[in-house]
């Protein structure tokens, strides 16, 4: 059974009200607190509690950058569709007394999906009901678009954020005397539960605004979460004596219960183990060295965060390394793959998800499919019925990969914001692409056919506004933005082949792990055949890693069969 608190164990066994039974005097007490300041009297504390654990701290905060990037993906998902529903003016013109309803369920909300981040909001005295009604509740409005990343499709590796007015001082003072101290770790860490509760808060006040039902709560508990062990520290201690000892009791039961339930995550995909999936593997040499948790669902995903792991795997965490290698670069394999033009990627899979195509979408993804083997990326039309195939240069693999990975989404699950960023790419290149003199208002209408339930018109004009916010991304299309994101990434990975001894040091012990060896051992012996040319390719490699062959070629032959 997984712990299904809705409030932070101290708060509960310090006789707060319950947010969900009764919102108002939960609230009231919260914002009563929040304008004594408390910040003042927890941070010697906090830098007391961590200055003998720093490991702790910073496994904490590479935690919690973790939690907060996916936390911001979802907002950016949850707020660029609400937008596109017309979230902004519906908010600006509802009553103070509704919004201050949805405010109020927001908070609720922050606290149901992560109870033990319930004590967070003393980071926030800003967030206030009142603070957030503001010029007729503009300041939710500027709040919220603090934290919309331009690019919602992949987990951002960097967190927005945005300091508190009243003590941002304070970080910026600790990171001038010295930025790996443990006061600048704590300030740091403060920031990020300043961020997270924000980032849970939006989420939940959206939903509530959209009727949506409130989150279940979590499963609480990760190794990394709870295996700090610092609940038997002296501050904690002290806390203890001052809650009394009916409290304790409380506390202690439920700390206990919360040990047994530890959850293991995913270092990579994030993905929790659970009666559904295989069991987690562990990285003995982060248990062994440094006694970090450190789990992975499958040796595809350990092989894949090996690039980023081995930043980390064995030592210990320095504020830099904490925060830098929270997040993997966009799920991108240690290998990339080179784009297979020919076969799978052109193979358009049925709808999913209950997504029905309209008649020119099924038009669309026939003529694609009579095109198999040619270069055809979309069929634009005229408005005299001509059709025009729109091709993006196979030598142009990334952006060709990052067009098609759209175009995918877009016609299988009809995700709008896929149709989005198809259709701003098909605007601004296609007619160019095709050959053709298109108007951009004849493309537009065929998409509009194509996707009939996706305002693409203004959803287009939306995805500009905000990639203009941003200087350097001027004039560029999201898909180009992606292409050119995953192109950085490929070469970061090439570039990253240094010491070949150390890659094959990595590649053995990655095929020991997930049983390459003994596959390829087979085939250089010859028990499981395979053609001729394969082999040949399969024994360099081998040859390579396991004896002393050329671990260059190896890599490139690696490279070209996309392993
Ligand atoms: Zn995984
Ligand atoms: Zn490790």
């Amino acid at each position: 059974m997984a712990a299904t608190r809705t409030q932070s164990i101290w708060m509960k066994a310090m006789g707060a009200p319950d947010p969900t039974v009764n919102p108002d005097a939960w609230n009231d007490m919260w914002e009563k607190r929040l304008a004594v300041d408390p910040m003042a009297s927890s941070e010697d504390i906090l830098i007391k509690e961590h200055v003998d654990q720093p490991q702790v701290l910073l496994s904490q905060i590479r935690y919690n950058t973790q939690h907060l990037c996916r936390h911001q993906q979802f907002l950016s998902l949850a707020a660029t569709e609400a937008f596109q529903k017309g979230f902004e003016s519906k908010w600006l013109n509802s009553s103070a007394s509704v919004r201050s309803k949805h405010l109020l369920e927001g908070f609720v909300r922050s606290c149901i999906m992560n109870p033990d981040g319930e004590g967070d909001r003393l980071y926030c005295s800003d967030l206030t009901l009142a603070a957030m009604n503001k010029d007729k509740g503009a300041a939710f409005i500027r709040l919220l678009k603090k934290y919309i990343h331009t690019d919602s499709s992949k987990i951002p590796s960097t967190p927005l954020s945005y300091p508190s007015p009243k003590w941002n001082y304070k970080l910026e003072a600790a990171k001038a005397n010295d930025k790996n101290s443990i006061a600048t770790a704590v300030w740091e860490w403060v920031q990020l539960g300043r961020d997270l509760y924000i980032c849970r808060f939006l989420v939940g006040t959206i939903g509530s605004f959209y009727n949506e039902p409130r989150p279940s709560p979590p499963i609480i508990n990760s190794p990394r979460a709870s295996g700090y062990g610092s609940y038997n520290h002296e501050v904690v201690k002290d806390l203890k004596k001052k809650v009394g000892k009916e409290a304790v009791k409380v506390i202690d039961r439920e700390w206990k219960d919360s040990k047994k339930e530890t959850v293991k995550f995913c270092e990579r995909c994030l993905k929790s183990e659970g009666p559904e999936t295989e069991l987690f593997k562990q990285c003995s040499r982060c248990a062994n060295e440094v006694q970090r948790k450190v789990f992975y669902c499958s040796a595809e995903c350990q092989r894949e965060d090996w690039k980023q792991h081995k930043k980390i795997c064995g030592k210990e965490l320095t504020l830099e390394t904490a925060k830098s290698t929270a997040v993997p670069p966009s799920g991108l394999p240690l290998f990339p793959t080179p784009p297979n033009t020919d076969d799978e990627s052109k193979q358009i899979g049925p709808p999913t998800g209950g997504f029905k195509r309209s008649a020119a979408l099924t038009k669309q993804i026939e003529q694609l499919k009579e095109r198999k083997g040619s270069d055809t990326d979309y069929i634009l039309f005229s408005c005299n019925g001509k059709s025009h195939d729109v091709q993006i240069r196979k030598s142009e693999t990334t952006l060709k990969m990052a067009f098609q990975d759209v175009r995918k989404a877009a016609f299988t699950k009809g995700d709008p914001k896929s149709v989005i960023h198809l259709a701003q790419y098909l605007v601004h290149h296609g007619a160019k692409l095709a050959g053709a003199s298109l108007s951009t208002s004849e493309i537009l209408d065929q998409l509009s056919s194509e996707f009939p339930g996706v305002e693409i018109r203004r959803g287009i004009d939306m995805l500009e506004a905000f990639i203009s916010q941003d200087p350097l991304k001027r004039g560029k299309t999201a898909v180009d933005l992606d292409a050119e994101l995953k192109e950085e990434q490929v070469h970061a990975t090439l570039n990253d082949r240094d010491g070949q001894a150390k890659s094959k040091e990595i590649l053995r012990e990655q095929w020991d792990a997930d049983g390459t060896t003994k596959l390829f051992e087979s085939i250089v012996n010859g028990q499981m055949p395979v053609e001729a040319s394969k082999k040949k390719i399969i024994k360099d490699i081998y040859d390579a890693v396991i004896g002393d062959g050329d671990m260059a070629h190896a890599l490139k032959l690696m490279e070209n069969m996309g392993l």
